[in-house]
């Protein structure tokens, strides 16, 4: 199906990401991959081509393209290239800076905006603790007023970028009897005394991603690096989260898509009882109904893109985009291992990582359960 919410404009900067992409970042996946993480100089290079700043604005060193359809397609491509790639580049430029952008003094812009667009600072979203993610409201890392400073105590989990961050937009308790009217968003730079972080946590799939456990222990902070209000963190969040379910939604399908492309290659060339597999009946159906879900999910993933550029998509629907595409992607990438036979199943064939990288979308985000919940609240049951 031809899609329509990307014009001229839109494809001649697609074609520079997948110039970028092809050339500096592909070929140095096996090296990410190695080191579980990205190198510096992948965030600056990025940073040179202007590609973090799409939601930064100019007179800090953004392009703020205010249409989120660039974002869009920056995130097919690196999807494209790697789910990983993807996951960290979106929660660095699309989630955590916009909260600088958004609610930041300018004080705060100007100390932090340049490096962020540049990517010599680099961001994290710390909101999960040990105890819990989906039940955001009861988190429990907390600070505490002590003169003219608050003292941050307290440990965050599963944080992307999180072992190799600059600058983490952490959600901490001020109010502890006020529940979720009780949570401030911080700034924390990783040199602020008292704060470290775990090892690089061992996951079973997007491995080039950095993912750690952020300790805070008697971080004592200023009123200057309190993002937005005192204990309007929740809400900023929530006004925020359905931004990040999108661009997950887009990460997710462009994914699939690519993966699948290679699969229905990989149909038309490999033989089995002297025909390509592709042309039994059995796997033609299977290649044609992903196919034709690839494109279902895809053209309401646009609709969301599209109504998210014209400042219209509700938080239900960002929900319904997150849940059915990773489910989608999850199912396809499935039928794509199985089509590859024992092939499918090596970790060096990009299906099989493909495979292993797609099952985080299914927890990550707000677990598909959550976004469920809030699509049957709006049903009013
Ligand atoms: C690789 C990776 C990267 C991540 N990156 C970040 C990050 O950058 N920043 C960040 O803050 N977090 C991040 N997360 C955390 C992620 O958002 C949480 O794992 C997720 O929100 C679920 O929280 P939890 O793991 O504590 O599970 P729990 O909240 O303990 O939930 C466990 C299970 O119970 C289900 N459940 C919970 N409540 C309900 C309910 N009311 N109804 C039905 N089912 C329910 C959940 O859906 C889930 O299946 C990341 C996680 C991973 C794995």
């Amino acid at each position: 199906m031809r899609r329509s919410i990307f014009g001229d404009d839109h494809e001649s900067f697609r074609s520079s990401c997948r110039a970028f992409l092809d050339k500096n970042v592909a070929p140095h996946i096996e090296t990410y991959i190695a080191e579980k993480g990205l190198p510096r100089e992948f965030w600056t290079s990025a940073g040179e081509q202007g590609l973090l700043g799409l939601e930064i604005p100019e007179e800090f060193g953004g392009s703020e393209a205010g249409d989120f359809r660039f974002n869009a397609v920056f995130a097919e491509e690196l999807s494209r290239v790697s789910a990983a790639l993807s996951s960290c580049v979106s929660i660095h430029a699309d989630i955590a800076v916009p909260y600088i952008v958004d609610l930041g003094t300018q004080e705060q812009k100007e100390r932090w905006l340049p490096g962020c667009a540049s990517g010599e600072i680099l961001t994290a979203i710390a909101m999960t603790e040990p105890g819990g993610g989906s039940d955001l409201a009861a988190l429990k890392t907390t600070a505490v007023r002590d003169g003219d400073e608050w003292v941050i105590n307290g440990s965050k989990t599963f944080i992307t970028n999180g072992y190799s961050a600059d600058l983490i937009v952490t959600a901490v308790r001020t109010s502890p009897e006020k529940g979720a009217k009780g949570i401030t968003l911080f700034g924390i730079e990783a040199t602020d005394p008292g704060f470290s972080r775990g090892r690089k946590l061992d996951k079973v799939g997007q491995t080039e991603s950095d993912t750690a456990e952020l300790f805070f222990e008697n971080v004592r902070l200023g009123d200057d690096r309190v993002i937005g209000e005192v204990d309007r963190g929740f809400i900023a969040m929530m006004e925020r989260l359905p931004q990040e379910r999108l661009i997950v939604a887009v990460a997710n399908v462009a994914h699939a898509k690519q993966i699948l492309a290679e699969t229905i290659q990989y149909a038309k060339e490999r033989q089995a009882f002297g025909q390509p597999i592709g042309s039994f009946q059995h796997n033609q159906f299977l290649l044609a109904e992903q196919t034709t879900a690839i494109e279902v999910a895809e053209a309401y993933v646009d609709a969301a893109v599209a109504a998210h550029s014209d400042k219209e998509l509700s938080s239900v629907d960002a929900a319904k985009a997150k849940f059915w595409s990773s489910d989608v992607q999850n199912t396809v990438l499935d039928h794509c291992v199985q089509i590859h036979g024992g092939y499918g199943f090596m970790n060096e064939y990009r299906v099989a990582r493909a495979w292993r990288d797609a099952r985080v979308t299914r927890i990550w985000a707000g677990s598909n359960e959550i976004m469920k919940m809030l699509v049957g609240r709006d049903l009013g049951l």
